[in-house]
């Protein structure tokens, strides 16, 4: 099972839940720090590094006793990491995205292919974390081969937390990209509502089930919770406005840690996202929230995840709480 932790906007945080969910799973489980241009799950999962592996791209390099100047390498390059004005090619590795078509367009076979460094792959071990980070050199500007190199590096067998970059553009696509279920972290203010609905849309054309984590509950308004509502988009997690959290934050520490009143949403939520990955210990049959798409409604004094029917949130109604009423 695969969780992606994504948000449209960033400081909605993001790695703070993917951080205290990692911490509360009683099993193994790896989290994944995607956002490799501004690591910083390390900050907070303080432990031993294990490996740091250097990331490198193929770019092309020109042979000039067997170019011609032709100019087919360029003319072929999209990105114009290379181009010829009738001379030896110039070449540009940092705009290289590393494809090796201008190597098969050249007539001389005058292109050869040779490591370009963009950053570095860093593995830590903390208690039954095992992180994995990524970290883009200063200057590299391609993130989507170095989180693949992250993500490559996860083991199958082991659950996942993905903790993406923030936005919407390529680097989280990258992340989320073969993500079993997607949380979209927001807060309850305009901006958070406005970049909320533009991940809503990515998620759902990359046809991924997904939820989301309200961050700071009370601090602004109730518009977020409505467009859940009116879009039948399950919340799973709640965490409130609470000068305390922010302290722990500042301190680097977890919050299930430091405020351990809040430690049952976190395990509550990795219950949810991982049936069994939770405190039980049991990790086969992993399903993942479901939204009902508005068939239940939400009953007083019900589950705070909203959507607690037995066919929708898949929880089976454990915690004895009243479920959702069926509309139909
Ligand atoms: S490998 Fe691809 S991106 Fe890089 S220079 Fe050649 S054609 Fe352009
Ligand atoms: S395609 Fe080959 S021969 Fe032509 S300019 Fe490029 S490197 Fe030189």
């Amino acid at each position: 099972m695969i969780v992606a932790v994504a948000s449209g906007k960033g400081g909605t945080g993001k790695t703070t839940v993917s951080a205290n969910l990692a911490r509360v799973f009683d099993a193994e489980v790896q989290l994944l720090d995607c956002d490799v241009e501004e690591p910083n799950a390390h900050l907070f999962l303080k432990g031993a590094g294990i490996e740091e592996e250097e990331i490198c791209i193929p770019v092309p390099e020109v042979d000039e006793v067997l170019c011609d100047g032709c100019g087919e390498c360029g003319a072929f390059c999209r990105f114009h990491a290379i181009v010829s004005f009738g001379a030896k090619p110039l070449v540009f590795p940092d705009m290289c995205h590393g494809c090796g078509g201008c190597a098969k367009v050249c007539p001389r076979k005058a292109i050869r292919e040779t490591g370009h460094r963009i950053g570095v792959v860093g593995k830590i071990r903390a208690d039954r974390v095992t992180l994995i980070q990524g970290r883009l050199d200063v200057g590299a500007p391609m993130a989507p081969p170095l989180i693949r190199a992250v993500k490559a590096r996860m083991r199958k067998e082991v659950p996942a937390i993905l903790d993406a970059p923030p936005g919407t553009s390529c680097p989280v696509i990258a992340t989320i990209g073969g993500a079993d279920f997607v949380l979209l972290v927001t807060e309850p203010t305009p901006f958070g509502l406005n970049d909320l609905g533009i991940a809503v849309d990515m998620v759902r054309d990359l046809r991924i089930p997904f939820g989301v984590a309200v961050n700071r509950v009370g601090a602004g308004d109730d518009r977020v919770h409505a467009y859940c509502r009116d879009q039948g988009i399950p919340i799973l997690l709640e965490i409130p406005e609470d000068r305390a959290i922010a302290e722990s934050y500042s301190r680097g520490e977890l919050i299930v840690d430091s405020l351990p009143r809040y430690r049952p949403l976190f395990e509550e939520l990795a219950r949810g996202l991982f049936d069994g990955g939770s405190p039980s210990g049991n990790r086969a049959g992993y399903r993942p929230f479901k939204s009902c798409q508005g068939r239940f409604r939400r009953r007083e004094n019900g589950c705070a995840l909203e959507l607690h029917g037995k066919t929708c949130c898949g929880l089976d109604n454990r915690c004895g709480k009243p479920p959702c009423e069926d509309k139909r």
